[in-house]
């Protein structure tokens, strides 16, 4: 390739940054696509890894598979760490990169609301090792029970607490009430794991805010009729290894899984501009640095506002727009056309299931819940897949655990010491 084409550099392969780079394809430049890891994550069914429904490599793929046809398009595996925009260098832990144009599609990761401190003994769940963690500690729980003859142990072993009900919580908990439900039901002799009991915590008024209150009060019915005991406006004052206090009184669990807040990846730190209180950074109408129109910053990293003046949302869908848009305007840049119309985002909807059967759905007006909303969230979660491979695959893993009340990937692997004494 001629050394004078454009260098553009991309940091983090997730949604935002995978279709900005798939954007520039036809770009007559050097395209730099650098990820910690060297995998794509679908965040969005990383809950079934960590219930055992699937496993990690149904959900994530090598980057450097998925951009194997794109002949301007490298990738490296290096973890960014600073930004020097007046050199337009990007350091790794390894290199300095130099760039022409900048895309900073980092992500977020979970928020303790300045608790780091709970991090250990709270999980959240952001990473494929998240998630295998967290199989780890749900599994080990029940061996654990099986294995102890003190009742008040057991119980404790057995009581799994999820701190918050965004879509993420209320995925865990209903997983978790059907492993212990169904799955593992008859596969203990000490145990009963159908006692287990699944603790679910919201700290604002309703469950999945994002929805219309009608359907919230389905999720919060489904979960109880499936033995989640769902308790909102309830504040999580403190998580430490036995369990967690709350401003109604301590729980003791085996295993507390945090799914309450997000903060976004610490570029802002990197390029030293303002961010907002979740640490995104506030960018221009085209998603760019308003003193380095080469610097674009997209996805669950940068502060956006849609046309109604309501943030756009930290949802797969909006970092795949971002990440579209700034492709294509990098590409128009580099062919010489100016301008170009200010990133206007379009929401499709909200989904979010509950257990193995039921989901809410949420499209403009089309709102479906029950069996057949389940049946939507399906469609769509294997659509969104990369490759016909694991569409197939996961369809058909889901279809016969559906049938079987089964979970394939019930494996405890990993040396890590569990939380559970
Ligand atoms: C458990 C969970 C469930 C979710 N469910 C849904 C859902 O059902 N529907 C939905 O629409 N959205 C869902 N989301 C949100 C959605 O996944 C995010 O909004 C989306 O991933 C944001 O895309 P992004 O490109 O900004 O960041 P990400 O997809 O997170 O990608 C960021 C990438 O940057 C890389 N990276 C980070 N820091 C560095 C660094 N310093 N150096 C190099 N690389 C780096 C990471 O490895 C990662 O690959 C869920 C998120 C989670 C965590």
């Amino acid at each position: 390739m001629a050394l004078s084409v454009p260098r553009i550099v991309v940091v983090g392969a997730g949604f935002g940054g995978l279709e900005a780079a798939k954007a520039l394809d036809r770009a007559a430049a050097e395209v730099t696509v650098i990820d910690r890891h060297n995998h794509h994550c679908f965040q969005p069914l990383l809950y079934q890894v960590a219930t055992a429904a699937l496993s990690p490599a149904d959900v994530a793929w090598p980057i450097r598979h998925i951009l194997r046809d794109q002949r301007n398009a490298t990738v490296l595996m290096e973890e960014v760490v600073a930004v020097d925009a007046a050199r337009k260098y990007i350091r790794t832990t390894m290199n300095e990169i130099p760039y022409d144009y900048l895309v900073l599609a980092t992500g977020a990761t979970h928020s303790y609301f300045g608790h780091d401190e709970w991090a250990p003994v709270a999980p959240g769940l952001k990473r494929i090792e998240d998630a295998t963690r967290i199989r780890r500690s749900i599994l080990i729980a029940f061996e654990r029970a099986e294995a102890m003859a003190d009742r008040a142990a057991q119980n404790r072993l057995l009581t799994f607490v999820i701190v918050g009900g965004g879509a993420t919580g209320v995925e865990m908990a209903g997983a978790i009430a059907d492993i212990a439900r169904q799955t593992l039901a008859a596969d203990f002799r000490n145990i009963d794991p159908r006692a287990a009991r699944i603790v679910l915590i919201e700290a604002g008024p309703r469950l999945l805010p994002a929805f219309p209150p009608d359907m919230s009060d389905y999720v919060r019915a489904t979960l109880m009729k499936a033995g989640v005991d769902v308790r909102t406006d309830t504040m999580v004052t403190k998580c430490d290894e036995g369990g967690v206090d709350t401003n109604a009184g301590r729980i003791d669990a085996g295993t507390v899984i945090w799914a309450a807040g997000v903060v976004a990846s610490p570029a802002a730190r990197w390029l030293g501009v303002e961010a907002d209180r979740a640490g995104r950074v506030k960018v221009g109408p085209d998603l760019s640095l308003p003193d380095h129109p080469e610097i674009f910053v997209i996805g669950d990293t940068a502060a956006v506002f849609a046309s109604d003046g309501h943030p756009v949302p930290g949802i797969a869908p909006a970092a795949k727009q971002m990440g579209h848009y700034v492709g294509t305007l990098i590409a128009a840049r580099v062919a010489g056309q100016s301008g170009g119309k200010p990133f206007r985002y379009r929401h499709l909807g909200d989904l979010a299931t509950i257990g193995r059967r039921a989901a809410v759905v949420k499209f403009g007006r089309l709102q479906l819940k029950g069996f057949v909303g389940w049946v939507f969230w399906s469609v769509a979660h294997i659509y969104f897949l990369i490759g016909l491979r694991y569409r197939f695959m996961v369809a058909f893993t889901w279809f016969w655990d559906y049938l079987t009340f089964q979970r394939g990937a019930r494996l405890i692997t990993g040396s890590e010491q569990p939380r559970q004494k």
